[in-house]
């Protein structure tokens, strides 16, 4: 099969690239060389959560990877057939173990057979997505379109400190008894709770960020504050869910030291506000999420109150592998984005 060259400068230029990148070449059984990995960032090439992606991706398909190593900028990956089986993949830091999953879980729902994957790393980490969001939000969309896998949380791990734990049973994609992804229609029934996750901080961080969620503008039904026994080190999170009579969509903003709970508090509600207001379904980091399942189908549509970048060089690099067509349409404060085959 022709290898794909995928320059991982393009758009947003960072490890969403690789991972959607990793994960088609299982899906499809095609060769990967990838460079200028990470480009856009800071401290470009692969980190720890990186490396944990190829080196999943070449687990699952019994492929053969070069330049997997930390830093390495260029990779090239060979998958082989995906196989089903029980997997256990250590970051060996607070590197997100949800972006793991994700990597993996296109390919698994493939297999011929249920697969259960285990991911030692962080299970809330800014600019990934927390277990809740995964459980609550990424999960049950997915679901819709007979992607059916079940999560569970064994133990928390916050950004720095990581040593977290999460495991995923993945069944078989259902292709023939099941409809393409359809989230066009903004929830009915809505109802707005709150979570707050403190994980060995005191315990005044907690009560004033439900102060300042029960002065915000949000009409918030209940609060609840998880404090966290198990964690290695010090993590924060205020999430706002909104829970509909279809859907979930979990917020999330992550308090850190020196920066003030308004902030954090203030940043959650922006972005579950902005959402609100948009009559979208799903949220911007649903949006780019959902597009490879969306691929894999050839077909499905949602409405977002975004176009993000992650959201189209996501595109772009679903395209490198599959074909497939993704259109966007503007409705006044709202995007239809749709998928058929190209
Ligand atoms: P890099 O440092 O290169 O950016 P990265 O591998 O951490 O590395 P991104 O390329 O930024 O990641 O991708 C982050 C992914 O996490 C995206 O798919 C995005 O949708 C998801 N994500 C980020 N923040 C959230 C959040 N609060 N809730 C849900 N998903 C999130």
């Amino acid at each position: 099969m022709e290898t794909v060259f995928i320059d991982g400068s393009r758009g947003e230029g960072g490890g969403q690239i690789l991972r959607t990148s990793l994960a088609l070449a299982c899906v499809t059984g095609k060769p990967l060389h990838i460079e200028n990995i990470r480009a856009a960032r800071r401290n470009p090439g692969l980190a720890k959560q990186h490396l944990s992606c190829a080196r999943a991706a070449r687990q699952i398909s019994g492929g053969r990877c070069k330049g997997d190593t930390l830093g390495s900028k260029v990779l090239d990956f060979e998958p082989g057939p995906v196989r089903s089986g029980d997997y256990h993949f250590d970051i060996g830091s607070a590197g997100s173990a949800s972006l793991v999953i994700q990597t993996v879980l296109p390919a698994l729902f493939l297999a011929d057979k249920p697969s259960r994957v285990t991911v030692a790393g962080g299970t809330h980490n800014p600019m990934a997505p927390p277990y809740d969001f995964l459980s609550e939000t990424f999960l049950p969309a997915v679901s819709t379109a007979g992607f059916s896998a079940r999560g569970g949380l064994v133990k928390h791990g916050f950004y720095p400190a990581g040593g977290g734990r999460l495991t995923f049973d993945v069944h078989q994609w259902e292709r023939n008894s099941s409809a393409p992804i359809d989230i066009c229609e903004p929830d009915k029934q809505i109802q707005i709770h709150a979570r707050i996750y403190t994980a060995r901080l005191p315990v005044q961080i907690a009560r004033r960020q439900e102060n300042l969620l029960l002065k915000s503008d949000l009409d918030i039904e209940d609060l609840e504050h998880i404090e966290v026994a198990d964690s290695d080190g010090p993590g924060n999170c205020v999430m706002i869910r909104i829970c509909g009579e279809n859907r979930t969509t979990v917020f999330t903003a992550f308090g850190e030291r020196g920066k003030p709970s308004k902030k954090v508090v203030g940043e959650v509600g922006d972005s579950a506000g902005h959402f609100l207001d948009s009559g979208a379904a799903v949220d911007r980091y649903l949006a780019d999420q959902l597009l490879i399942y969306m691929a894999i189908a050839d077909a499905g549509e949602y409405t977002t109150n975004e176009l993000s970048k992650h959201l189209a060089t996501n595109i772009e690099v679903i395209k490198e592998f599959l074909p497939v067509e993704f259109t966007a349409h503007e409705y006044g404060k709202h995007y239809k984005v749709s998928c058929r085959p190209g």
